[in-house]
């Protein structure tokens, strides 16, 4: 690992000021992933500004009932927090399909944000990957891509988020904080992820040297009723090959309100608004949860190895409604 200088900050304009004077110094939340970067070359900062002293580490009430949480509040608090779990059930469900339990306890919000995909050429520096260095190639593409993109893919890039918390926060119309040496400044998660196009290096739209410094729930009574369901390759901790996020709000058997997302199938967590459009004032039944899938995944377009993709998120989008729905009905 290259030698790197460490300092910590005990408030957010010391924070943005340290990182300001340096372009190659990064901040370090819990560490669970930029230090594994560290490690096998992927990252190689001069400095890590430790954030874990800011004050931060809260979760308010909003007017309405949203939330504003910190950004250093851990996944573990962020799930355990009975407001969470009571309005927006299934983020803390999403929190808690992810990783472990000592990951989460020291895994932050800001930090699951911006951790950064787990494509297995991306993390082996040998390997020629334009996420990590631009212009060098994708090998994915021709190789090992079972668990890559079928949605809003690029020929540059086929990987995909692979944040839980980020997809029920997409669900939820999430929207992140930050400051700059410049100033605050907020960005909703719609358009927080970049599209990949053509540079798939620059994944976020946060100005350079910006810390987050936390995300907003705005109140959201459908969510009382949410769900997040996650599929992976084996029973103990994994990454997402496919999840959804959903929220339904019913009257008289119609769907009046709806948020979907779903996790693993792009490059960032992907709201499923031609799903949502179909299921809006239609009757709450497999037919429909399927027609709703149809639409979104018609624009899907796996490659050789993940196109069993498709009917996973078309089948769990439909058993996901499905049980909301029968849960709307007790
Ligand atoms: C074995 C393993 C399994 C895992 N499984 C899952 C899983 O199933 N699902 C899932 O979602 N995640 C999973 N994770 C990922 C884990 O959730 C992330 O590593 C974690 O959320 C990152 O948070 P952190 O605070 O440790 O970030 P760090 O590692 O500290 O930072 C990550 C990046 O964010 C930047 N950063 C951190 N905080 C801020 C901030 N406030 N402002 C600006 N930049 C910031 C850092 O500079 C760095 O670039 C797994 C991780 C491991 C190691
Ligand atoms: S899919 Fe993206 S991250 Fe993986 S090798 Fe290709 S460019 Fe790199």
């Amino acid at each position: 690992m290259r030698e790197f200088a460490y300092e910590r900050a005990y408030d957010v304009t010391g924070a943005v000021a340290l990182l300001d004077t340096d372009s190659e110094a990064r901040y370090l939340g819990g560490g669970t992933n930029l230090v594994d970067l560290m490690k096998s070359g992927v990252e190689r900062p001069t400095r890590l500004i430790d954030i874990r002293e800011l004050p931060l580490d809260r979760i308010e009430v909003t007017e309405g009932g949203g939330l504003r949480i910190g950004a250093t509040v851990t996944n573990s608090d962020l799930a355990a927090h009975p407001e969470v779990r009571r309005n927006f059930p299934a983020l803390a469900q999403a929190v808690l399909a992810g990783a472990s339990g000592q990951l989460r306890n020291m895994a932050t919000v800001g930090g699951n944000l911006l951790q950064r995909t787990r494509c297995g050429y991306f993390t082996d520096v040998t390997k020629p990957c334009n996420k990590r260095l631009p212009g060098s190639g994708c090998p994915a593409i021709a190789g090992e891509h079972h668990n890559h993109a079928i949605l809003g893919g690029s020929d540059h890039c086929v990987a995909v988020h692979p944040s839980d918390m980020a997809v029920a926060l997409t669900a939820f119309d999430a929207i992140v904080s930050y400051e700059t040496a410049d100033g605050t400044g907020e960005l909703p998660l719609a358009k927080f992820y970049v599209p990949v196009g053509d540079a798939p290096n620059r994944e976020t739209a946060l100005p350079a040297g910006a810390l987050i410094t936390g995300v907003t729930l705005p109140p959201a009574p459908v969510a009382a009723l949410s769900r997040y369901r996650k599929v992976r390759e084996r029973a103990s901790y994994a990454f997402a090959i496919g999840s959804v996020a959903a929220a339904l709000d019913l009257r008289d058997g119609v769907v009046h309100d709806i948020r979907l997302a779903y996790g693993a199938v792009a490059s960032r967590p992907w709201r499923a608004r031609a799903a949502e459009a179909v299921l809006r004032g239609a009757p709450a039944d497999a037919a429909t949860f399927a027609a709703a899938a149809d639409a979104e995944l018609a624009a899907a377009a796996p490659l050789p190895d993940n196109g069993y993709k498709v009917a996973l998120m078309r089948n769990l989008t439909v058993a996901v409604l499905t049980e909301l729905t029968e849960e709307a009905a007790r």
